[in-house]
């Protein structure tokens, strides 16, 4: 038995942090490869996310909110897919063996997975600065995955959730904005800990005309579909669900931190008018709010308007690695 003084081998980590046993995975962690296997008929969603220290999380974060981020943004594609969680993969590079961080990570990692039912089936694990990146398996009838390209002229526009605080517990840690302690915590929290919104994807399979998830920010992913479906859009900027906490600062800051924020993990979505009430009750269904936020539009221009219906300018960038 390894005492503190002497740290965990690679091996010994591996089977005390990242072996669980597995019901959906057909072998997991253990082997050279892992073996999964989809529901028969079913395709697989696959998708990658890494998280470097640093540039997607402040090494202030407890390791158990990063455990649970670091698989929340890879569940959070598979959401926008319409994807049913199957099975993942955790590649961990860091830069000594700290069961403190091991204990923590994992704990926060395996409560979401076992939420959603998404097995860890193997992974690589080596010594290097502090990243990590995980790879999700989901399941989703061929045909049906929700795609970014299929947005018509005349859908309405919909976000989940709200949006922009994650961008405000950011700006707070900056010093740009002082947060009061509580309203602190609530925005650290939905930085920190997001919920990935698997259920409404799944619920709007066959209803929604095309999605994409939140992470480099609301009006940048927006034009994802936009130019992915060959249209544009009006988007009500003052629509934007917001909490209170956000909703009580600058019109300027709040409308920046909804735009332009990221981090929402929020699922935007188009849907046929003729779908506005299939569209509530899969909101009722998956126990998420969605708001309708705007039209698409014939053309390829994003038009973004107030509540008066004044146009807004938009200067608001998206997340890009290499140009921020
Ligand atoms: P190989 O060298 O054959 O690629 P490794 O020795 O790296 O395999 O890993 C041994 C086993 O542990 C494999 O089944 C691998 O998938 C698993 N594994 C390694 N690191 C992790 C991790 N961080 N989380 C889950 N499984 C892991
Ligand atoms: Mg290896």
């Amino acid at each position: 038995m390894p005492t503190p003084s002497t740290p965990l081998g690679e091996f010994d980590l591996i089977g005390k942090y990242f072996t669980r046993p597995v019901q959906r995975v057909a072998l997991g962690v253990g082997d050279d490869c892992a073996l999964l296997q989809p529901a028969p008929g079913m395709q697989l969603a696959v998708s990658s996310d890494m998280l470097v220290e640093g540039r997607h999380f402040l090494s202030t974060v407890a390791p158990e909110r990063l455990g649970h981020k670091a698989l929340a943004v890879n569940l959070s594609d598979l959401a926008a897919c319409g994807a049913r969680p199957l099975a993942f993969t955790l590649a961990l590079s860091m830069p000594r063996v700290d069961e403190r961080f091991l204990e923590g990570f994992s704990r926060g990692l395996f409560a979401l997975a076992e939420a959603h039912g998404c097995e860890l089936a193997g992974g690589d694990t080596t010594q290097g600065p502090l990243n990590i990146c995980i790879t999700v398996f989901g399941e989703v009838p061929p045909g049906q995955a929700l795609l970014r390209s299929g947005a018509r002229a005349g859908d309405d526009v919909y976000v989940s959730g709200t949006v922009g605080d994650a961008r405000l517990a950011l700006e707070a840690f900056r010093g740009t904005v002082a947060l009061a302690g509580d309203h602190f915590e609530q925005a650290r929290v939905a930085m920190e800990q997001p919920q990935p919104r698997v259920a409404l994807g799944l619920a709007l399979r066959g209803i929604a005309s095309s999605a994409i998830d939140v992470s480099d920010g609301l009006l940048g992913d927006l034009r994802h579909i936009l130019q992915r479906s060959n249209v544009g859009a009006t988007l009500e900027v003052d629509r934007l669900p917001r909490t209170a906490v956000l909703a009580a600062q600058p019109l300027a800051l709040q409308r920046e931190c909804t735009l332009a924020g990221g981090d929402d993990y929020e699922l935007v979505f188009t849907a046929a008018p003729a779908q506005a009430e299939a569209v509530q009750a899969a909101a009722r269904q998956a126990a998420t709010p969605v708001t309708r936020i705007g039209r698409i539009e014939a053309g390829s221009v994003l038009v973004l308007v107030d509540a008066q219906g004044q146009t807004v300018a938009d200067h608001f960038g998206s997340f890009d690695h290499f140009k921020s």
